[in-house]
């Protein structure tokens, strides 16, 4: 069965009765390229979590390349297409579940015996940035993610400091992982197509954070606070953020830094500075 084929997926829809679901973000990946690319990045380890089978396209070819598969589908309605498409896949299984409210640490020791694990996923675009969030804060066994998302929010991943793409969920992503653009996947390589390009991102998470910090919650604080406003300075931002104006203008002006930088520039070269380090971060 060739489920890279529209005409497949159709005669899919019409023998379950299956409608697509704009706001389940469903659409089905139809270019195999783009299968194996993403089972590549990807490889490395002996399972695999995938978010989102959809119709399976991409669970079987997951189920080829590595020993288990374990898929987390939001939609009941597509559990007997999966049956139906997975059959021969014996290394596959499918959890009915919205992956927000997953206990995925519990699932990932049942499933895997908290061995290191992927993921890969074709993502709801509608919750992409929660998602990708939750892995990467979550403490998780996992080696790499690697994920379909929207074109910019892949470009926004993986930005250089001092571009306009470069933001809070950058610092993010580049705090825990490597990441990289592997593919840039037109919206004509979907069904039914939706109205943006995407892109497939890995990212290999480190070992350890790339870079130490005293306090990752008040440094993420302080990261989400110094991008939420673009327009504003990066005083102002820190300011508002922290309700605390006179501190950081004192602070910030004994480092001659100056105050009509944006927070385009690297936020960490502010946050480096043993100064700053030694106030916002009292040991
Ligand atoms: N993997 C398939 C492919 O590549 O063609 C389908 C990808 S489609 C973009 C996204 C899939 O995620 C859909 O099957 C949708 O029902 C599922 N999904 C949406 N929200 C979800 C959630 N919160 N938890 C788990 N699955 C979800």
């Amino acid at each position: 069965m060739e489920l890279t084929s529209v005409k497949t997926i159709r005669d899919l829809c019409q023998m379950f009765g299956f409608d697509f679901s704009k706001g389940l973000g469903q659409n089905f990946l139809l270019d195999s390229a783009v299968l194996d690319k993403i089972c590549e990045a990807a490889s490395g380890t002996e399972g695999v979590l995938e978010i989102g089978p959809g119709f399976g396209v991409l669970t079987k070819e997951l189920s080829k390349n590595f020993e288990k598969v374990i898929s987390v589908e939001i939609d009941k309605t597509l559990l007997p297409v999966l049956s139906y498409t997975l059959e021969e896949c014996k290394n596959v299984k499918i959890i009915n579940e919205d992956f927000m409210k997953l206990n995925v640490k519990k699932m990932l020791c049942e499933e895997f015996n908290s061995k290191k694990v992927s993921v890969a996923a074709n993502l709801p675009y509608y919750i992409t940035t929660p998602i990708v969030t939750s892995l990467l804060e979550g403490g998780y066994d996992i080696a790499n993610i690697v994920v379909m998302v929207q074109k910019e929010v892949a470009e926004r991943f993986c930005a250089k400091p001092g571009t306009k793409e470069y933001g809070a969920i950058t610092v993010l992503c580049n705090y825990y992982t490597v990441p990289e653009i592997i593919c840039k996947v037109p919206a004509s390589s979907f069904y039914p197509t939706p109205k943006v390009d995407s892109a497939v991102v890995c990212m290999h998470v480190c070992e350890e954070p790339r870079v130490k910090v005293k306090n990752e919650k008040l440094f993420f604080k302080i990261v989400k606070a110094a991008f939420a406003q673009r327009r504003k300075t990066l005083l102002n931002c820190l300011a508002s953020g922290f309700g605390m104006e006179k501190a950081i203008i004192s602070l910030l002006s004994t480092l001659s830094y100056q105050e009509c930088l944006t927070p385009f520039y690297n936020s960490f070269f502010i946050l480096k500075s043993p100064k700053v380090q030694s106030t916002v971060f009292p040991s």
